[in-house]
């Protein structure tokens, strides 16, 4: 397909993959996670710790974004981290600790597969399986996660265009698995100020091109916590579908990516800010009772 519709031939840049285009699918795919419908008229808040820590943090994380909102609870269990020294995450002790979570809480859960050796228990454990930026080039897991019949996070590589992006995404849907939720991370740029450069055009460009639902992690994007809210509004007034947002009790004291996360009373703030801005573009964040504006 050309991406080239609106009579601007310099749009043309490059053929859309077939099954992620939009010509593939007039209808936008809406993702069910277990009843929360990740493309529909609500925004969906994904929220929760970087790292599952243990039970309590997940816990008490968990109660507190339920509160302010959030739909679907995150929490890595295997982590990606750059230093082989930092914390790793707590493994099968961690999807073991957010099935109980999801299960006391009712949140479905997201947590990162690393390895397609990790598919199996993953599975038994999460609702969505994500497939963090260093792995979207990853073409055997991308393979594997699209056979499996559980909901896919597909996170942009912090290198990749918006082509390689819905290729990555293509390797999935073309092993059977139609559930697909891409994610903007940020990408790198010559700009250290921030952790990566939040490409917000990337939500509009993704929506044009392919029928999937777009989401926008603004924790990874900036690398700064105090950046979030502001970056969240505008990825919602962009159109996102979604936000996945690093949420914990004590950034300090946080095993991982402490300096980008929210405490809770900050994302309460945000949540309410948000909803309006989703009413102001016709869309809407369902917020529980004691939070409505
Ligand atoms: C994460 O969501 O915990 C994560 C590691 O994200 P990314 O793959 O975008 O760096
Ligand atoms: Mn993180």
């Amino acid at each position: 397909m050309s991406i080239n519709s609106c009579n601007h031939p310099s749009n043309d840049v490059f053929s859309v993959p077939a099954r992620v285009s939009r010509e593939s699918r007039p209808d936008k795919t809406v993702v069910n996670v277990r009843g929360i419908m990740v493309g529909g008229t609500d925004v969906v808040i994904i929220a929760g710790p970087c790292a599952v820590e243990s039970s309590e943090q997940l816990y008490e994380t968990a109660k507190a974004v339920m509160a302010g909102g959030a739909r679907i609870l995150r929490g890595g269990a295997f982590k990606p981290r750059s230093s082989p020294y930092n914390f790793q995450g707590l493994g099968e002790e961690g999807l073991r600790i957010l099935k109980d979570i999801s299960s006391r809480t009712g949140l479905p859960v997201v947590t990162e597969v690393m390895d397609t050796r990790q598919i199996e228990v993953v599975s038994e454990y999460a609702d969505i399986l994500q497939v963090g930026s260093r792995n979207m080039h990853n073409y055997p897991l991308l393979k594997e996660v699209g056979m499996q019949q559980k909901p896919v996070l597909l996170k942009r590589g912090m290198m990749a265009t918006i082509e390689e992006f819905l290729l990555a995404a293509e390797y999935i849907l073309n092993q059977g698995n139609e559930q697909v939720i891409l994610c903007e991370r940020g990408i790198r740029t010559f700009e250290t100020s921030t952790r990566n450069t939040l490409d917000l055009s990337a939500v509009p460009m993704l929506k044009h091109l392919c029928h999937l639902p777009v989401i926008v992690d603004p924790s990874h994007g900036t690398g700064l916590n105090w950046m979030v809210p502001a970056m969240s509004k505008a990825a919602v007034a962009a159109g996102a579908d979604g936000l996945i947002m690093e949420v914990h009790y004590h950034p300090d004291e946080a095993l991982c990516d402490g300096h980008q996360s929210l405490r809770p009373d900050e994302f309460f703030q945000l949540m309410t800010d948000l909803k309006k801005i989703a009413l102001a573009i016709g869309r809407n964040i369902s917020l529980p009772e004691p939070s409505l504006v």
